[in-house]
């Protein structure tokens, strides 16, 4: 993977600390919208209608917003809802259950969000940075680096925006009501903190103020930042934590996942069981099996070992290999192996189903290639954690 995830649009920009993209009402709270709606010289409750058709309708169209004084629409609409993703290209595989949206942000970054349908859910998949700083070298987003953090409004308009694709009924089969969101797309979510709460409080709170989603339905993974992890505990919000363990021994984690130099195996887990503890949530681990490198049955005896009586599921990811890396998925009889290995020491375990092998939309294959060959096979993860 030698592309890069951006699209410098002002060379001299370069080595600036990048632009903010425009303030939007996902960033406020209502009462935080009240007030730039007042500064607007509006009554305060218009910031609730206006939310209302954000968040409660899915319309960012003000022509739509027919309730609102015809002059008054476009200031509004200007002021609350600034364009911050623009669609570069949708692709749909699965028959159209499975919808990959890659966008431009205001200064050229790109980012790219997974809708995915299933009979009883919709799930979408959102990024928190542009790239990602920590450097997996099985994951094609960690190989460009970090362009820059997301702001709240660009984490949580993925999701509304594919909401309001979800309603239109295109992804045929499933409910029309996006119900699930999870953090897996590109960045790490931990690393963006502030930005990706506020997200989450803007996706969990009732319309007009937020998205009505459960908290429950909202998965936020992690490399295993773990103070952040134990800042997240102590939130009153009780979202899923996924982390990404794969590894279960400190020699190989630290190669898969760098930051495991700075936080251990077992302080990471020791994390990972407060979090459980706080929230009662189960925590979801989360195993990408790369033949010949953490597939081996001694490490699936380990991974065993660890997790056994804690309130934890193992999520095993077939490794989806990007492009120029070195590394394959497992043969399914090694894997068959591995999950006959942890269910035997008690560990509930499944493995992730598959889908969407032509849009490039999967698992670590979210790198924003608009310049690279997408031949590439992609498999898209069911997350049903
Ligand atoms: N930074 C966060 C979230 C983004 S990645 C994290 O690491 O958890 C979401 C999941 O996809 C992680 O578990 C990640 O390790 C996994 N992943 C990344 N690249 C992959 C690949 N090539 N094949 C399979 N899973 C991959």
């Amino acid at each position: 993977m030698t592309s890069l995830p951006l699209i410098p649009v002002d060379p001299d920009a370069r080595g600036r600390r990048p632009a903010l993209p425009p303030r939007h009402l996902a960033d406020l709270d209502l009462p935080g919208r009240q007030a730039l709606v007042a500064e607007l010289g509006e009554p305060a409750f218009r910031a609730k209608q206006v939310s209302n058709h954000y968040f409660g309708r899915l319309v960012r169209d003000p022509a739509l917003m027919t309730d609102l004084p015809a002059t008054a629409r476009e200031r509004l609409a200007g002021t609350l809802l600034p364009t911050l993703l623009t669609p570069v290209r949708e692709l749909a595989c699965d028959d159209g259950a499975t919808r990959k949206a890659l966008w431009r942000l205001h200064d050229g970054s790109l980012v790219e969000s997974v809708l995915m349908g299933y009979p009883d859910r919709v799930t979408v998949c959102i990024s928190s940075q542009a790239g990602c700083g920590m450097a997996c070298p099985f994951c094609a987003t960690g190989q460009a680096g970090l362009t820059r953090n997301l702001s709240t409004a660009e984490i949580v308009d993925q999701a509304v925006y594919l909401a309001g694709v979800a309603a239109s009924g295109v992804v045929a089969g499933s409910p029309p009501r996006l119900s699930h969101v999870v953090f897996m797309g590109m960045g790490e979510p931990l690393a963006n903190y502030s930005r990706v709460v506020a997200a989450i409080r803007r996706l969990v709170a009732p319309a007009p103020e937020g998205l009505g989603l459960s908290q429950r339905h909202i998965t936020v993974s992690t490399v295993g930042l773990v103070p952040a992890i134990r800042r997240l505990a102590s939130e009153d919000l009780s979202v899923t934590l996924a982390l990404s363990l794969h590894a279960p021994d400190d020699e190989l984690r630290d190669e898969l996942v760098p930051v495991n130099q700075r936080w251990k195996v077992s302080e990471v887990l020791d994390a990972a069981w407060d979090y459980a503890t706080t929230t009662g949530r189960r925590v979801s681990i989360e195993y990408a099996m790369i033949k010949d490198v953490n597939d081996q049955p001694w490490r699936a005896d380990l991974l065993g070992r660890l997790l056994a009586g804690k309130l934890a599921h193992v999520n095993l990811i077939p490794l989806n290999p990007t492009p120029g890396s070195r590394w394959d998925a497992s043969p399914k009889p090694v894997e068959r192996e591995f999950v006959r290995r942890l269910r035997d020491a008690g560990v509930s375990t499944t493995v992730r189903d598959t889908r969407g092998r032509e849009i490039d939309g999967a698992c670590g294959q979210l790198a924003a290639a608009e310049d690279r060959d997408t031949e590439a096979p992609g498999e898209e993860r069911r997350d049903r954690a």
